[in-house]
């Protein structure tokens, strides 16, 4: 072993859903929109003349932070804006979980969060949610550094009610507590409300899914103007330009259109809701999911099982090999076209298992 070997930071990392390049797939597992972006996101691209390239983007990325804080009623120096919200809540790990204290978080939930603790020397503790995978309030009652979950939760979908996250926040008064609602505009309700009751929320978005932009990456934090003013200053310690000219103006385009935002959105929760109904008649289970995929598993069929299955027909979904969901898909909803080709798979495949596995017994 080579003396520098121990020095260097050694880390385990977040493993992203997988990107297939096919032409005929169905895409149903990284929660990406299957809708494209408003269309004046286009536009605004078209426009971008290559020569401004040659220019710094705006440090502050001040269009974006306005037109976010002005769609969410929020003064701008309440918004922090960043690389996808990957980037954002990176940020928040290394500004606020500083006190050597375990940060708190659910066992089953978005799998980066311990490869941030682990790259940054955060100590954690994961708390188990319930059977019913729910996040249990009493568990983040004890002594911590900090506390984070998703909300509606990944990769359940399950939505934590208002009044156990201001529990959580009332028992929290002297760390940071971070929502992270990926996933709010499927129609969970949003902690926004409560930043002007506590001073230590910190309510995290992204234009990934719900926006259609997950191949821009803008991601933001809104909470109290000290906060973000921390936040800001561990940015410009590390990289002051994350926003790119394409990014903002991406971004601010978006934005721009919210009947398109408001149409998308309601079309992937009625196919949603469509497609809970056929996976439940196909023999499937499953926590109401308030985001844009289902957490489910089938009564006789491993969910390792389907998966493969289902990837042999370029169907696509996700796979967690982990205790405690390893018999659960987490499915993306698609279009309805998708859905039905997924959902008619499904119902043959099954069929053709139990006809065979009758066939066997007798
Ligand atoms: C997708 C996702 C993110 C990250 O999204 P970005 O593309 O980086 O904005 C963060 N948290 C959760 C729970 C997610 O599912």
């Amino acid at each position: 072993m080579k003396a520098w070997e121990s020095n260097i930071r050694r880390v385990v990392p977040y493993t992203p859903g997988e990107q297939p390049d096919k032409t005929k797939m169905i895409k149903l597992n990284t929660n990406e929109n299957p809708y494209p972006p408003a269309p004046g996101v286009a536009g605004a691209l078209r426009e971008l003349a290559a020569d401004r390239l040659r220019l710094y983007p705006d440090p502050t990325a001040g269009v974006l932070v306005d037109a976010i804080a002005a769609e969410m009623g929020l003064a701008p120096e309440q918004v922090f804006v960043g690389v996808g919200s990957d980037d954002v809540l990176a940020m928040c790990f290394l500004t606020f979980f500083n006190s050597g204290k375990p940060i708190l978080f659910p066992d089953i939930t978005y799998s980066f969060y311990d490869v941030w603790a682990d790259v940054f020397r955060i100590p954690y503790e994961t708390q188990p949610l319930n059977e019913r995978f729910d996040i249990v309030p009493e568990d983040y009652y004890k002594e911590n550094g900090g506390v984070i979950f998703p909300n509606p939760n990944a990769p359940t979908g399950v939505e934590c009610p208002q009044e156990d996250i201001e529990d959580i926040l009332r028992h929290n008064p002297d760390v940071i507590v971070i929502v992270d609602e990926a996933y709010v505009d499927f129609g969970a309700r949003s902690a926004l409300p409560l930043l002007e009751k506590y001073d230590n929320l910190i309510v995290v978005q992204t234009f990934s899914k719900s926006r259609s932009l997950a191949g821009m990456r803008i991601g933001y934090a809104m909470a109290s103007p000290e906060l973000i003013r921390y936040l800001n200053d561990v940015k410009y310690s590390f990289n002051s330009y994350t926003m790119d000219q394409t990014a903002l103006a991406a971004g601010v385009a978006s934005l721009a259109d919210r009947q398109y935002f408001e149409n998308t959105t309601r079309r992937i929760i009625a196919t949603r809701e469509r497609t809970k109904e056929r996976l439940h008649a196909l023999g499937f289970s499953f926590r109401d999911s308030r985001s844009n995929f289902i957490f489910a598993t089938h009564k006789n069929c491993p969910a390792k099982e389907l998966f493969a299955a289902l990837r042999k027909q370029d169907i696509y979904v996700r796979y967690f090999d982990k205790p405690r969901i390893d018999n659960y898909l987490r499915i993306t909803i698609g279009t309805d076209e998708e859905m039905d080709v997924f959902l008619d798979f499904l119902e043959r495949y099954l069929a053709d298992r139990k006809h065979n596995d009758c066939m066997t017994r007798n």
